[in-house]
């Protein structure tokens, strides 16, 4: 199964997202391939870091990945793509080379609206390779708040499922990230918690 995830807009959690759901499947005793397909190379360089490699990662900012796919996902249970922010031919190619897009955004107005652009994409696919799934993943939650409920408001016009499950606002992310690790080591914490229920959602569905 192919996983990406792709947003034109910067910042949206792609990365994070990308890190966590790859450790996940590996830690499930899966075989996975993470493919950091944002010329800025942040995956890779988070990759860089860690002490013992749970799984490999591949630099590969190329629209031609829809192309080489087949041959890149033979020996593994699981892709999963970390998509750039704004190069849209990149993005197109990521989108026909996945089986589900997840959209990760914030929740602000702003996300949702940038977040239209992505969808439009993943609709404009689908016209012609109507299998490839997608859905919006809510990511930096804030609990209890208006914007948190309202966001689910304003995401119906985009006319995407939405997860269920989202990703909360917590240092924990940014900090586990900065030193080459995930919030996954701590098995009965709340952010490995919400992974995990993130990352079962997602076989769910596809
Ligand atoms: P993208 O890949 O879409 O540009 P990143 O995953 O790099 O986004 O996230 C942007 C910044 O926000 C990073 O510094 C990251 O550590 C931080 N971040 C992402 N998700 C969360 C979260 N749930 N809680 C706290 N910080 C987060
Ligand atoms: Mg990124």
């Amino acid at each position: 199964m192919i996983y990406s995830f792709l947003n034109q807009k910067g910042g949206v959690g792609k990365t994070t997202l990308s890190i966590h759901t790859a450790s996940e499947f590996a830690r499930r005793g899966q075989k996975v391939l993470l493919i950091d397909a944002d010329p800025q190379g942040s995956a890779l360089a988070w990759s860089n870091f860690r002490e013992s490699p749970e799984f490999t990662v591949v630099g590969m900012p190329k629209a031609t990945i829809h192309k080489e796919i087949e041959m890149l996902a033979e020996d593994y249970d699981h892709v999963v793509i970390d998509g750039p922010p704004r190069v849209t031919e990149l993005a197109r190619s990521i989108i026909l080379a996945s089986d589900i897009v997840i959209i990760p955004l914030q929740p602000s107005p702003m996300d949702v609206w940038a977040s239209a652009e992505t969808v439009d994409l993943v609709k404009e696919a689908q016209t012609f390779r109507p299998k490839i799934k997608v859905c919006m993943a809510v990511n930096r939650k804030i609990a209890n708040t208006a914007i948190g409920r309202d966001v689910r408001k304003a995401l119906k016009e985009l006319k995407v499922p939405v997860l269920k499950s989202d990703i909360g606002q917590r240092v924990a992310y940014a900090e586990s990230a900065a030193i080459g690790s995930t919030v996954l080591g701590k098995r009965m914490s709340k952010p490995a918690q919400e992974v995990k229920k993130f990352v079962n959602e997602l076989r769910r569905i596809t």
